[in-house]
């Protein structure tokens, strides 16, 4: 590595929205960063050095294995490139988490293993399977495939036979997982992050609003979480970062079930939910990632104020407008935009729940949502 982190380099597989924010923040230290995206509009451009090829061509990886760690901002990335780069160097969090988050059936088998509480679930790979699936578990339940869903894509809430017909003929061509129907109170979060010197904090519980599967809106931290749920969620994320010695940002994501947690999925990697933090919390989840795959003190975690993310999906907006909200902060990706897309967030903060409330009240009128 260069002398100190001055000029350390840094590869990130993936070049969407958060490699531009991991570079946003590794500029400000100093580094410099290498994103590999097939995309040659990649937002995360503006930040560092793209690579514009595969995920699997030989000699992107051999120039992004030149930096003194590599690490991903994209979860899908073929587990194969990876372990072709950890052979070669420092790659954090390394393939073996990458391994179990692909997989929802993985992830909850671990979840299960570490005594964490999940939705009740079982595999289908047929129709009789998800028959019996279905006879376990009854209706309503969530067929989903096991692989590459994101966003609310690759699943669907199944009430009766017809519907589970329906969906195992769109989605009956990959491996499945059913899932039992969750009547949670809302979603919460946990980001935590864990250094290559072994070092863990833990952002607070933050509570999610998604629309079709995709996130709207995150409150920061959660309203009226008791300390009992609060260490509940940080146990589970703390013996996920152990179990999988991971080194990096993880978020976890729950459903809260009268105060009970059940676990949904976990993301190996810096994210949407943590966004906040960049103007909401002492230290934001970008920098804290960077700091821990170099094996930096992490930073603070602390959320000083009550502040909330709005995520822009599909259409650009009015800066002016946005900026006229107090303690409002736009983020732009530099994506076009399309339906379902999303293009960039808004940070709100304010000095108190009420008027948190009202600020975002304003920024949802303005944003249509
Ligand atoms: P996922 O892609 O697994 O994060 O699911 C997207 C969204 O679907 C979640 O944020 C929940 O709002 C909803 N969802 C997923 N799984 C379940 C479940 N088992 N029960 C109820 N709602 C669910």
């Amino acid at each position: 590595m260069a002398d100190g982190i001055l000029g350390a380099r840094v590869g990130v597989l993936g070049g969407g929205q958060l490699g531009r924010m991991l570079g946003l923040a590794g500029r400000a230290l100093g580094l410099e960063l290498t994103f590999l995206d097939p995309t040659p509009s990649s937002p995360a451009a503006a930040t560092g050095e793209l690579l514009v090829a595969d995920y699997t061509d030989a000699a992107a990886l051999a120039r992004l294995s030149r930096a003194d760690v590599v690490t991903f901002e994209f979860e899908n990335v073929p587990v194969a490139a990876v372990k072709q780069l950890e052979e070669r160097g420092a790659v954090h969090p390394g393939s073996r988490a990458l391994e179990i988050a692909q997989d929802r059936l993985n992830e909850k088998t671990c979840f299960r293993s570490l005594g964490i509480g999940t939705p009740p679930f079982e595999a289908v790979d047929s129709w009789e399977q998800l028959l019996a699936a279905l006879a376990s578990l009854g209706y309503p339940a969530v067929l989903k495939t096991r692989r590459f869903g994101y966003d609310g894509k690759g699943q669907a809430v199944l009430r009766n036979e017809e519907e589970a017909r329906a969906a195992f003929e769109r989605l009956g061509g990959a491996p499945l997982i059913l899932e039992g129907f969750v009547r949670f109170q809302r979603e919460l979060s946990i980001v935590a992050v864990r250094s290559s010197a072994g070092e863990v904090a833990t952002y607070p519980l933050v509570q999610n609003h998604h629309e079709g599967g995709i996130l709207r809106k995150t409150i920061a931290p959660a309203p009226e979480v008791s300390e009992e749920l609060q260490a509940a969620a940080r146990g589970y994320v703390e013996k996920l970062l152990a179990h999988l010695d991971y080194v990096g940002v993880l978020a976890l994501e729950l459903f809260d079930c009268d105060g009970r947690l059940l676990a949904n999925e976990i993301a190996p990697r810096v994210h949407n939910t943590g966004h906040f933090t960049i103007e909401g919390a002492r230290t934001s989840q970008f920098e804290n990632h960077l700091r821990a795959i170099l094996g930096l003190p992490l930073g603070s975690t602390e959320i000083p104020e009550p502040c909330a993310m709005l995520n822009l999906i599909g259409a650009a907006v009015e800066p002016g407008a946005v900026l006229q909200v107090p303690d409002a902060h736009l983020h732009w990706y530099g994506k076009e935009p399309r339906p379902g897309r999303k293009v960039g967030h808004v940070t709100v903060r304010a000095p108190d729940v009420a008027t948190l409330s009202e600020r975002v009240a304003r920024l949802e009128r303005l944003l249509g949502a």
